[in-house]
Order: C-alpha cells, then structure tokens, then sequence
C-alpha cells in the first residue's frame, strides 16, 4: 500500500514538475536523510521547485495523498530539522536561488529561499553593504534554512540573529495557498507573524521568498586574537569585555584541544599549545574602535592573558576567520564523528559550565572540543568520537544529555541557534510548562490543522527522539546495529 502511494506520489510530482525536477528511486532520495546531525531517515521523493506556484502545487499533491512535506536547504541545521522523519516529500529550494532584487537606498535585498547565505553579501559587497546573520557555515547555509533556524553567528553578538535582519517573506501554506508576512518596514501593525515563521523550523509552512535587511559596511574592524593558559580565564574575560560596556561585534571563545586541530588544518597563526584563544573584533568608527581595542586588551590582561595579537591587515583578519568559520572540519583531525551541542547560558556561568562539559566528557572517557560564541553564551560543545568503537554511541547521546542538563541546571537553554529539530523535541519539557507548549502547539495549528507540515520537530513526541518506532527509513551504519549513523 505504501509502495503504491509512494508511486502515485513520484507519477504525479513528474507530471507537476518534469523528471529532471523529482528523485524518488531509494538510491537516489538517499542522500537526502541526512544534515550534519546524528539522525537519518529518508522520504519517499525529492522535489526540486523553480517558482512559488511549483512549491504550491507540490504541497496540495502532498496534502491530497496525506504525505508530510519538508522543506530543505543545504541541509546543514544538525538537529535533524530538515530530515523526513515520517517520510512524505522533500522540498529541496536549491534550484530557487536567485537575487531578485536590490534596493541600496533602503538597504534591503529580496531573494528566493535557495540563495546561499554568504552570496548576498557578495552581491552587494560592491555597494558597501553586508548581511549581518553569518553562520559559520555561510558557504554552504541557504537564507530558507536560516530563516527556519534562526541562525546566528560570530557576528550576531552585536548586529542580532536572522529574526532581526528579516523583513518579510512570502509563505506557502501547508494547505497549498499563499501569503505575504511583513512587508519592506520593521514594526508594521498586527500580529508579527513574520517573526513567527522565523525559527519555526518549516513547521508553518515553506518560505519562498525573503526581503532581508542590508547593514552598511563599517568604516574600521579590528580583530584580536587574545591568548590564555586556561578557558576558566578567557571565559571570565568574555564577562569583563561586556562588563565594561563593549559589545564587540564578535566574541568567539577556542579551546586548547580545538585550537591544536584548527592550527593543524589552517594554519592560521593560532597558538596550538594555548589553554584556550578569544578572538575579538570590534567595528564602528576608528576613533570608538581604537579606544575599545584598548578596554578589551586591559581586560584580557587583567584575566591573565600571556599575550594579545592584532591582526593588522584585512588579510591576516580573513585568516584568522577562515579558520574559526572552518573548523568543524578541522576536527577530523582528532576522530572521525562528533556531536555537535548547541547550548545557551548566562555569560557569567560559562566557567562553571565549561567545567561541567570538561567533567561530563571525562567520565564518559570522550574528547570534547569547545569553540563556540562566547560573547552570546552560545556553547558548541563537539563530542568526538569514532563511530566504528562498539557501543560508543550511547555514550555520547548520554554526555549529550549531560551537558543539556548541565545549561538548564544553570538557568540556560537547550537550543542558541541549531533549532530543535528531532534531535532535541523531546526536552523541550525541560525548559517550557505543559502550558507552555499547549500553546505553541494551537499557534502551531493555526497553520497547519493536518500536522504534516514537518511533523515529528520541535514539538515532544509519544516516542522519545531516538527510539527507532519513529524512524521508518534511517538507516544503520554497516557492521553496527545499534548506530544510527
Ligand atoms: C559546520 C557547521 C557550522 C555551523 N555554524 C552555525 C552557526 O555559526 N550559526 C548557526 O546558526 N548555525 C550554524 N550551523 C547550523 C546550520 O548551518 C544553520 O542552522 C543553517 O541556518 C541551516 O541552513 P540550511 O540551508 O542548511 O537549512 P536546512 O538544514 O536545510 O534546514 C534547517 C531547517 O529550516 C527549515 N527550512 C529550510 N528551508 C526552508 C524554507 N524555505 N521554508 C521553511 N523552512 C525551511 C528545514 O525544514 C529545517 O527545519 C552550522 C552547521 C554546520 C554544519
């Protein structure tokens, strides 16, 4: 029967959409149960949309045959937000991937969901311009899945993430019909609904068009590289810069076991025998920039820096960068796997906290490298490990759950920028009430009554997030029953 459907599905999206526009044989929808994180699960189909009115007819074929949809970027979100738990369709925005338009008067540019995050700011790089949100995967994220995140980045700390730098978007429906959110101004009259759909992790309906807001380049950068024998003493800096009124436009905190893999790959100039690094950078007027680079370096060495770096040409800032912005890769260097956390805490409860993650990955005899966005107190705790260890995989998802419990316990969260996808649905109870979720989950269906629209994210499920009842399709790595690799 479900072989049927799923043939039904496929015949019917290649008369929508033509062959070149539609996967369905499972050799080829495979490469789409994955996105960086540590759950799979295939769908049924692929569609690659080209227009608004394609991605809405895809969704009343979905809905027509009660298939779930799923809307999918690069597919790099690492909870698991873009993968087809209940299996149904995959939405794939790649081919809709255009700069509709510009507009350097009012600083704001309109693109379709596909755009890579990085190529906005390239496009208008000329006119002075940037977009601010930059994740560390800016090459690769598309603004569709920052939107659904509401991703972050090194330089969010001062100009704020993806939800404050979009201004509207057009949004088809689960049922199949299309709205306009927002418009080409901040603070319009009404319910602010485009803020709902941003971080709403494709729950709401699929984005198929964005109008972001541009910010002007700055007139001076300055970035720091500040060097310590201990992560206890850069975290207390991270605290004193902020104390002392300065809101860098990024605060990026390393670790020693980061920094020797970063400096391996990248060859960056960063020190591999440090205790932990803070890169800083400061933007504005050269005037407030050179006195602030001031401030920050008296505070590095108030919390024991042995020696603070200025990278004094655009050059030796991009280096820096390109390494920090890399270095999710350069950790193959250590293991082969990691699992990458994505907690919030208060600022000042980073060096306790660090010293739990320490402590967690201890005891579960686990390398845990740190390099994450200090000045947020957005820890990226990277669980490394090498899959093929028998049995090693329950050891990570519990130091996993470890460090989670360890940022609520400090009055944190369980999600800085990541989303919660289906990695971490279920707990969700262990920051929001009953209530709280109720909630959520009316304003949820509100938009989407049927629950096929990404279903199996965000929201608890019956089954916990890692028990196989709700996976159908993931798949098993080979010789390892019990890895859901
Ligand atoms: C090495 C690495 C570094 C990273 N660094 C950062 C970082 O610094 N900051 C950060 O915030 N994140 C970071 N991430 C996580 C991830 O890249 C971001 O969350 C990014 O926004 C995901 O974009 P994507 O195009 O890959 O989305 P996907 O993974 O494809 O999708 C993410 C979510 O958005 C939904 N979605 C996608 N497109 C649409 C659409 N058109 N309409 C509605 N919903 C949609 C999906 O259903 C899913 O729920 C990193 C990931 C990696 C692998």
């Amino acid at each position: 029967m479900a072989d049927r459907q799923s043939a039904i599905l496929a015949r019917r999206l290649v008369e929508l959409l033509g062959e070149d526009a539609v996967l369905h044989r499972p050799e080829d929808v495979i490469v789409y149960e994955y996105d960086y994180g540590l759950d799979r699960a295939a769908p049924e189909a692929v569609a690659f949309p080209r227009t608004t009115a394609e991605v809405a007819s895809i969704v009343k074929v979905a809905r027509s045959l009660e298939l779930p949809i799923v809307a999918r970027g690069a597919g790099t979100g690492i909870s698991g937000g873009a993968i087809p738990v209940q299996g149904g369709v995959v939405i794939a925005l790649s081919r809709m991937n255009h700069i509709l338009d510009v507009d350097p008067a009012n600083r704001i540019a309109v693109v379709e969901p596909g755009v890579v995050n990085l190529n906005i700011s390239k496009a208008v790089e000329p006119l002075g311009l940037f977009f601010a949100p930059d994740p560390s995967s800016q090459k690769a994220s598309t603004i569709g899945g920052n939107v659904g995140n509401n991703a972050g980045g090194p330089h969010c700390l001062a100009h704020g993430t993806t939800t404050n730098h979009i201004l509207g978007v057009e949004l088809v429906l689960p049922s199949g019909s299309v709205v306009e959110l927002g418009g080409i101004s901040k603070d319009g009259p009404g319910y602010d609904l485009t803020g709902l759909v941003v971080g709403a992790e494709g729950t709401v309906g699929i984005v198929t068009r964005v109008t972001v807001q541009l910010m002007i380049e700055p007139p001076a950068v300055k970035t720091a590289l500040a060097i310590f024998t201990s992560v206890e003493d850069a975290s207390a800096a991270v605290s004193g810069i902020i104390g002392q009124g300065i809101i860098p436009s990024a605060l990026e905190l390393m670790d020693g076991l980061a920094l020797r893999a970063i400096e391996a790959a990248f060859h960056a100039g960063y020190p591999p025998d440090a205790g932990a690094v803070l890169l800083v950078e400061l933007d504005g007027l050269d005037e407030s920039v050179t006195e602030q680079t001031q401030v920050v370096e008296k505070v590095c060495h108030d919390n024991h820096a042995v020696e603070i770096r200025v990278a004094d040409t655009p050059e030796a800032r991009a280096k820096l960068w390109a390494a920090r912005k890399g270095a999710a890769s350069a950790m193959g260097r250590i293991a082969p796997n990691y699992y990458l956390h994505d907690t919030v805490i208060a600022r000042t409860r980073l060096p306790g906290v660090l010293a739990d993650v320490i402590a967690i990955g201890e005891r579960h005899n686990l390398p845990i490298a740190n390099l994450f966005h200090a000045g947020d107190g957005n820890l990226h705790p990277m669980i490394l490990f090498d899959v093929r260890e028998q049995g090693v995989l329950g050891r990570v998802m519990q130091a996993g759950r470890e460090i989670l419990d360890a940022s609520v316990a400090a009055g944190g969260t369980i999600s800085g920028e990541h989303g919660i996808g289906m990695e971490k649905n279920q707990f969700m109870p262990k920051i929001f009430s009953e209530a709280d979720l109720e909630v959520m989950a009316r304003v949820r269906a509100a938009f989407d009554p049927t629950g096929l629209c990404n279903p199996g994210k965000v929201f608890p499920t019956p089954t916990s997030c890692h028990d196989t009842a709700i996976r159908p399709r993931a798949a098993v790595a080979p010789g390892h029953p019990e890895l859901w690799i």
